[in-house]
């Protein structure tokens, strides 16, 4: 299923924000101060990665030329607005664990400027999609809310159908990058997007597996490109010590 946000959509969702915004007064999910999800001070701590990363993969280079990187033959780019760290790591866990389409609106905003892709000629938004399970357990998907608020803003429709995952992951954390590759392989199935052009939100991308796998199974049913937006990048210490 394919969304995209008509005027008045937008128009009463920002208003229904505003009502909850008047219910429950919005602090700031770094340093708890009232008065919005992401205060000005927070918001000027956090690390934009704008210059000096992989045009591929987006990780940040540090000076270091040899990592890991993705398959362009499938995923085209990746893009992560920030470094996984203090108020963006704070914001997107709560947003995992509250369904606060605020926050995600106001992070997709920051991320925004920073994003710079190589491209917005994209057919659709696809959410990186949770296992069934996890997704009943949580009761929402954070990937989704994010490319909901990203359509908002660039107009691109949402599609949240046509990528599913058919096979429930282990955590990543603690995997090393081979680890991760194969814990993500063949986890993802896709259909219904034959010629077209689909750009893919996450969170966070780490490696890059979970991305480079969705990018697979899309490109196999059909795509004509891919390329992956997320709002911020962890650096795995493994990650690190292999680049030295
Ligand atoms: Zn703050
Ligand atoms: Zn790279």
């Amino acid at each position: 299923m394919i969304r995209r946000y008509s005027a008045i959509e937008r128009r009463t969702r920002t208003f229904f924000s505003f009502l909850l915004d008047l219910v429950f007064p919005p602090r700031c999910v770094s340093c708890r101060t009232l008065g919005r999800r992401i205060c000005e001070p927070c918001a000027a701590d956090i690390s934009w990665i704008e210059s000096n990363f992989c045009p591929q993969c987006g990780l940040p280079l540090d000076g270091q030329k040899n990592h890991t990187c993705i398959d362009p033959a499938c995923l085209g780019f990746v893009r992560s607005a920030a470094v996984f760290s203090g108020t963006v790591r704070k914001a997107l866990h709560a947003l995992k664990y509250y369904s606060d389409r605020t926050l995600a609106e106001q992070l997709v905003r920051r991320a925004h400027s920073h994003w710079n892709p190589p491209s917005w000629d994209f057919d659709t938004l696809v959410p990186v999609p949770l296992g069934r399970k996890r997704e009943r357990r949580r009761g929402y998907n954070q990937s989704l809310l994010l490319a909901e608020a990203l359509s908002c803003l660039v107009g691109i429709p949402v599609d949240s159908r046509s990528l599913t995952r058919v096979r429930e992951t282990q955590s990543q954390v603690g995997l090393s990058i081979q680890a991760r590759k194969e814990n993500t392989a063949d986890a993802f199935r896709a259909s219904g997007v034959r010629l077209r052009k689909v750009l893919l939100v996450d969170d966070v991308c780490t490696t890059g597996a979970t991305l480079q796998s969705c990018a697979e199974a899309l490109i196999q049913a059909g795509s004509t490109r891919v390329g992956a937006l997320t709002i911020a990048r962890a650096v795995l210490p493994a990650a690190r010590q292999e680049l030295n």
